[in-house]
């Protein structure tokens, strides 16, 4: 396939960059799939790519989902992700990062970067030497620093109102709650959910963390293999995506699932066939908008109560989701996706009419905040 071919494919993409330094051997894409709402902000992923078809698919996909996420979220922000090409354990340099930065720098604030998948602080770091348009930097340089307590949060948040929906109560004490994944949002959730007086069983392909969990907090232990099918109230896939898939489905005993894993669904078509089985998805994507929301914060000048409070809202957006997928007859995945795209339609007009001028232009603020 083509690129202009892959780019129509994936949803028309308003803008895409191929970086290219080969003194630092750098080979990446960045993609802005939509600014109607704000400037495109999504993270930086790398990974050892086959092909350059793969990494160009993948950037494309992923930074359509941030479109969606930050509309459904509520932010002024649009959707972006970046890909660079390469193995995150053997070519990471500071030349490869600034390098980069230096492309990110030159889009002048339209996209804004942020850790992702085979990134760290460290990174952002050196991404932040050539550019201010990065998020997710160190505290000390006035940045939010690690976005998973806020993703844990947001999951909270809209883990109650899911409870609320289905079982008529958004008190999770006493509830049976099943976490997948120990990592840091599951780590996180765990915290909440004991403080909120739940019933835990969890699970992680890592003993080490188990074991140090189990030393902290009250929790029963699932296989790995078994988590997803144990007795309880909620389900919460905290480690990697399409958990929800033909076979799995069938063996699920939750009537709600809600946690902070992307991509949940191995397809469309399982959020359907969770409707039809009567158990309540909260979709991925509004459930863990919490760490977006902290970055968010971040680019108005950060203020860590102003970022917990912000996670709240997540009740509110699983709330509103649940609402259109009653409306519409239709399942909570495609009711997300409506909700998305209609702020989407009202917003970005509006500001068209304001000649594209938006009440908070992020880049004046950030020029401002002179970061
Ligand atoms: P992480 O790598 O810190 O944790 C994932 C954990 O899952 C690891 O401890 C891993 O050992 C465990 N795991 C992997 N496969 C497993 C299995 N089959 N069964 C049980 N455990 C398994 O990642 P994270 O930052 O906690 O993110 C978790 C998920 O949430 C990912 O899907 C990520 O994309 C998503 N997410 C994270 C954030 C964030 O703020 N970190 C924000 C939005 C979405």
């Amino acid at each position: 396939m083509g690129t202009f071919e892959a780019i129509a494919k994936h949803g028309g993409h308003e803008e895409v960059i191929f970086c290219h330094d080969p003194d630092v051997g750098l080979k990446a894409i960045i993609a802005i799939h939509n600014t109607a709402l704000g400037p495109a902000l999504g993270g930086t992923r790398m990974w050892n790519y086959k092909t350059e078809e793969e990494a160009l698919t993948d950037v494309l996909r992923l930074s359509k989902g941030m479109t969606y996420k930050a509309s459904a979220a509520g932010l002024n922000l649009g959707g972006g992700k970046a890909v660079i090409m390469g193995d995150p354990k053997t070519q990471k340099s500071e030349g490869l990062f600034r390098a980069f930065g230096q492309f990110v720098n030159s889009l002048n604030g339209k996209y804004i970067t942020a850790e992702d998948v085979g990134t760290s602080v460290n990174d952002m770091e050196n991404i932040f030497m050539e550019t201010p348009w990065v998020t997710g930097i160190p505290k000390d340089f006035g940045g939010s620093g690690d976005p998973s307590p806020y993703t844990a949060h947001g999951v909270l948040m809209g883990m109650k109102a899911a409870a609320k929906w289905q079982y008529g109560t958004d008190s999770l004490k006493g509830m049976r709650i099943a976490v997948q994944g120990l990592g840091n949002v599951g780590t996180n959730l765990v915290k909440y959910l004991a403080e909120e007086g739940a019933s835990i069983i969890a699970s992680d392909i890592d003993p080490v963390k188990v074991k140090m969990h189990q030393a902290t907090y009250k929790i029963d232990v699932a296989d790995s293999d078994q988590i997803l099918f144990a007795e309880c109230d909620i389900l919460a896939p905290c480690a990697m995506g399409a958990v929800v898939d033909d076979v799995s489905i069938q063996k699920i005993k939750a009537k709600v699932i809600a946690g902070g894993a992307n991509n949940q669904l191995a397809e469309p078509r399982h959020g359907d066939m969770l409707r039809e089985l009567g158990i309540l998805y909260a979709p991925d994507y509004v459930i863990n908008a919490g760490g977006l929301m902290n970055v968010f914060v971040e680019l108005e000048g950060y203020s860590h109560e102003r970022a917990w409070d912000k996670t709240r809202k997540v009740y509110d957006n699983v709330w509103k989701v649940l609402e259109i997928a009653k409306r519409d007859g239709v399942g909570t995945h495609r009711a997300a996706d409506r909700m998305a795209e209609a702020r989407i339609q009202t917003i970005g007009k509006l500001k068209q009419r304001h000649q594209g001028k938006s009440s908070r232009n992020f880049t004046t603020l950030r020029e401002v905040n002179n970061r």
